[in-house]
């Protein structure tokens, strides 16, 4: 999902520096109901932020901010192992945006990104801590002034020049050993999608359209190889207990999984069954 570019880029850093304006303004104004939430709350806090920023050379990106979920501890950790997976994700991304871009015969205007955004690994499964205070689906105190609606895996917000993504690079398989998240991937990738184009000026020749913009993102998804639809929470639940095969749907004469009743209960209905963006 890409938000926050619906303009030219240099209308946009126009109307930013205005925003940015209205807002210093608007602060300096007392008001008793507190301020409404805007863009900015949702970039991390000071105290939300790494002490030390972690450079991902491959992704020419400073990942900034990491919360990791306890429920799964060792999956969504800082680890050098969780690290190894998005760069190696930018990498491979990187890579192949030219041929991508041009087997959809698009042209670019610049050789190189421009500007890469700064990065924050943010709970995403709603079904977990996804909705919890900062984390990637709390709209009503971070992110309603930039996302429409819930629920997302990533989001990048081209006013902001930040990047937000689920915080699972890692999942453990059927013998339990910690490997590459797939879904991680898939996200990451449609992710990089949405910066590459709009950092390299793609939509500064044909016009920024967000649908053309979301369409791109899931080419080029399928262009990586990565051939299976973006999941649910309760479908990346079941991925992450081993519930579902990790490559692929269960066998055709398995039901499917059923949902564990203390999650069907707790949980609201449509953000168990919708695809996440
Ligand atoms: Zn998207």
């Amino acid at each position: 999902m890409r938000l926050g570019t619906f303009l030219s880029s240099h209308v946009s850093r126009l109307l930013l520096a205005m925003t940015t304006m209205a807002l210093v303004a608007f602060v300096a104004t007392p008001s008793a109901g507190g301020p409404p939430v805007s863009r900015y709350d949702a970039l991390p806090r000071p105290a939300e932020r790494l002490v030390q920023p972690m450079w991902l050379p491959h992704c020419g990106m400073r990942l900034v901010e990491w919360r990791s979920t306890a429920a799964l501890r060792d999956e969504t950790a800082e680890s050098d192992q969780s690290l190894a997976v998005i760069d190696s994700t930018c990498r491979d991304a990187f890579q192949r945006y030219a041929d991508f871009l041009r087997s959809k015969h698009l042209n670019k205007l610049r050789a190189e990104p421009d500007v890469l955004p700064a990065m924050s690994l943010l709970p995403g499964n709603v079904l977990l801590d996804g909705k919890a205070s900062r984390s990637l689906n709390d709209l009503p105190s971070r992110f309603e002034a930039v996302a429409p609606g819930c629920c997302y895996w990533g989001l990048y917000v081209d006013s902001l020049n930040h990047l937000f993504v689920r915080n699972d690079p890692l999942i453990k398989d059927e013998s339990g050993a910690l490997v590459t998240n797939p879904r991680f991937v898939r996200t990451l990738t449609h992710e990089i999608s949405h910066v590459l184009s709009s950092r390299l000026g793609v939509w500064d020749i044909v016009g920024y359209d967000r649908q053309r913009d979301e369409d791109l993102a899931e080419e080029f998804v399928a262009f990586m190889g990565l051939h299976f639809p973006a999941e649910s929470s309760a479908e990346d639940l079941a991925f992450h207990r081993g519930r579902i095969p990790l490559h692929g749907a269960p066998p055709p004469s398995q039901p499917q999984p059923a949902m564990p009743a203390t999650v069907s209960t707790a949980a609201n209905a449509s953000a168990n069954t919708s695809k996440q963006r």
